[in-house]
């Protein structure tokens, strides 16, 4: 069997590869390890940012595949309980950010790619990634009733996410790792209880909190903790407590947890991101902290970059596009790898918490300051959250 992309993910950015490629006219397989219930579940970010949405825009696609609700472009910055509202919209013409969490995009762009006739096989196991320096790579991988099958293509699009296998099957050494830990652990809950007016971080001496919307009456809350904690080391009474005494919120509304994790905070790059047909694309490139909400926009990106450099060769048999994707997407990588490791710095050093010192705490409290009283440090926020043009 032969087919010209074969899409290893069906994560955001497998399957915005995929529904790009269908409207290029370009020819995809995507393999997907788990069942399609279980992708469809899997709840992470939830803001589709400015810039990413236009992206969706211009290829037709922003109304069929992200919810109608807008963000409103505000963000609340909470410190020591005294709120300031800042914008995170540059004001720019065009669509902007929506609130969309990660599974329903997910969901609608799989179900736009399957109506319009998309191949996605779900449970394909023990996948393997073979020739990828010739013409012709090939694709292994079994059936969910235990058949081998062998795919052939011109490229692989790697979008199996940190602990897929398309990265690991490139030899070691072609690839350069660069990697953070911040030394911090966020605890994630998400609740069925009322959403905050807007997006809202908070810095207090007991450490960072945050409460963002995912639904009519749905809620994810983060709290800092230290990187090894255990979750059953956070009883429900305890999420609440912290929440309340960290937010300055004695009045916060409960309710039931559906959810509970403990991540590291830590950040990755692998440079370059391709290794002859093999493409990296999403967060089997890189990971980004969460703070400021990057990393499955980056992916979007990328795979947009990506279809659009794989039409240009199938079309055109013009393959400048598919040479510049890795220095392309990297430049915008470690733009939003640095906006993120200075805003975690920012929010944590604050408060004080992890005892980065108390010099560290009034450079991070000197920075809040700017962005609350200068309009040029404000604007430059706006700007980095709502993503910049990148050529
Ligand atoms: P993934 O979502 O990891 O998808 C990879 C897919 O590949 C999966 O479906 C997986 O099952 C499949 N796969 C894996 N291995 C194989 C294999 N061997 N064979 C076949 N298929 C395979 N980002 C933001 O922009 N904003 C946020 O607010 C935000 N919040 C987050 C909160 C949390 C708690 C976490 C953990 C992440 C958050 N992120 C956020 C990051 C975001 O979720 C990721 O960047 C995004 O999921 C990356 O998409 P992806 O498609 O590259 O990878």
């Amino acid at each position: 069997e032969s087919t010209t992309v074969v899409v290893i993910g069906a994560g955001p950015a497998g399957m915005t590869v995929a529904n790009l490629l269908q409207r290029s006219g370009v020819d995809c397989v995507v393999l997907e390890r788990r069942t399609r219930e279980y992708v469809a579940q899997r709840q992470r970010a939830g803001i589709v940012e400015t810039r990413a949405v236009r992206m969706f825009d211009s290829w037709g696609l922003a109304d069929r595949v992200l919810g109608g609700v807008p963000h409103q472009g505000i963000l609340e910055l909470r410190v020591d309980g005294e709120p300031h509202l800042v914008s995170d919209y540059d004001g720019s013409e065009g669509p902007t950010a929506r609130l969309c969490p990660q599974q329903m995009l997910v969901q609608k762009l799989t179900a736009e790619y399957l109506a319009n006739g998309g191949d996605l096989r779900f449970e394909a196991a023990d996948v393997s990634l073979h020739d990828l320096t010739g013409e012709h790579p090939t694709v292994r991988y079994r059936t969910a009733d235990g058949h081998l099958r062998t795919l052939t293509c011109d490229f692989v699009a790697g979008c199996d996410g940190d602990h897929g296998i398309s990265r690991t099957s490139v030899p070691d050494g072609a690839l350069t790792p660069y990697a953070f830990d911040h030394g911090i652990g966020w605890l994630t809950v998400l609740a069925d209880a009322p959403p905050p007016a807007h997006p809202l971080l908070a810095v207090s001496p007991q450490g960072f909190a945050a409460h963002f919307p995912r639904g009519p009456y749905t809620s994810r809350y983060y709290l800092q903790c230290p990187p090894d904690d255990h979750p059953d080391a956070w009883p429900d009474d305890r999420v609440w407590d912290a929440l309340r005494t960290r937010l300055g919120d004695p009045a916060l509304v409960s309710g039931p947890i559906t959810d509970r994790e403990i991540f590291r905070l830590r950040s990755l790059v692998h440079d370059p991101m391709q290794y002859g047909r093999l493409f990296l694309v999403g967060d089997a490139a890189h990971i980004v902290s969460p703070m400021g909400g990057k990393g499955m926009n980056l992916a979007l990106y990328d795979a947009d970059l990506f279809a659009r450099a794989v039409r240009d060769s199938v079309h055109d048999h013009d393959d400048t596009a598919l040479h510049t994707y890795s220095e392309r997407c990297l430049r915008r990588v470690w733009n939003d790898q640095e906006f993120s490791h200075w805003m975690t710095g920012m929010l944590h050093d604050a408060g004080d918490a992890t005892g980065s010192g108390p010099f560290r705490r009034g450079l991070a409290r000197a920075r809040l300051d700017r962005l609350f009283t200068a309009p040029g440090a404000a604007r430059a926020f706006s700007e980095l959250m709502t993503g910049l043009e990148f050529g």
